[in-house]
């Protein structure tokens, strides 16, 4: 459990990010971002931003602890043009003050795991581009000593984000803690697909056999 890559980093981090991805890939196209939603849900949406905000910052301080791992590397993992807000993000920050304008530009469409694979092979056997690169341009909010926006502030993936390194660096029990809060952002982001779902009129199992199969 001390290493960066036991079976307990696969199932509470690896296999728990890979979810999260899934619930944002399934939030992303059930409603318009100018689609106007139930008093209910809006209401559950305020209090579930609250809960994200809470959550994001006690990431955000349990990474400061681990040696500053993060602020040492400036953010190499934030390299690329990212544009991590989804959905998910967009609709938990709606009737706060910190509204995001859009959707993000990346992964707008729900693809399934062999989607994803085939997709990856695709390019890897036929395009001329490298599938792996980074463009390098780096994240907007990317500045000399990593992210510059506060934790809370950042979108759900970029702290539930982990890498190996980062595992390493924490203790057993900075593990299972930085753990909690990840399952604790995924209940958060299943709850919100579920509140799209009822605004969407789609059916309540909608997506839940691919949650479960996500490996
Ligand atoms: S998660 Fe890993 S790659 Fe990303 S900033 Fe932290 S140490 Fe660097
Ligand atoms: S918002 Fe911050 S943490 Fe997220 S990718 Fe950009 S620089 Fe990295």
């Amino acid at each position: 459990m001390g290493e960066g890559r036991s079976l307990y980093d696969y199932r509470f981090f690896a296999r728990r990010y890979a979810q999260l991805r899934r619930t944002f890939f399934l939030s992303q196209s059930l409603l318009h971002s100018d689609s106007s939603i139930t008093e209910v849900s809006r209401y559950r949406l305020v209090l579930l931003n609250d809960r994200r905000r809470t959550v994001q910052h006690n990431l955000g301080l349990l990474n400061s602890y681990l040696s500053n791992v993060c602020h040492m590397c400036k953010g190499s993992c934030c390299l690329d043009s990212y544009d991590h807000f989804m959905a998910t993000d967009y609709w938990l920050r709606r009737y706060s003050d910190s509204r995001l304008d859009s959707f993000g530009t990346e992964d707008k469409k729900i693809m399934s795991n062999c989607q994803i694979f085939f997709d990856r092979i695709h390019r890897l056997v036929f395009s001329n581009d490298n599938p792996f690169k980074r463009d390098g341009n780096g994240c907007q909010f990317l500045g000399a000593e990593g992210c510059i926006l506060d934790a809370p502030d950042r979108s759900i993936r970029c702290l539930a984000f982990t890498c190996r390194k980062l595992r390493e660096s924490m203790t057993v029990e900075q593990k299972k803690h930085y753990a909690v809060l990840i399952k604790n952002l995924y209940s958060i982001s299943h709850e919100v697909l579920d509140i799209l779902k009822k605004e969407a009129k789609v059916h309540s199992l909608y997506g839940e056999f691919s949650l479960i199969i996500t490996l």
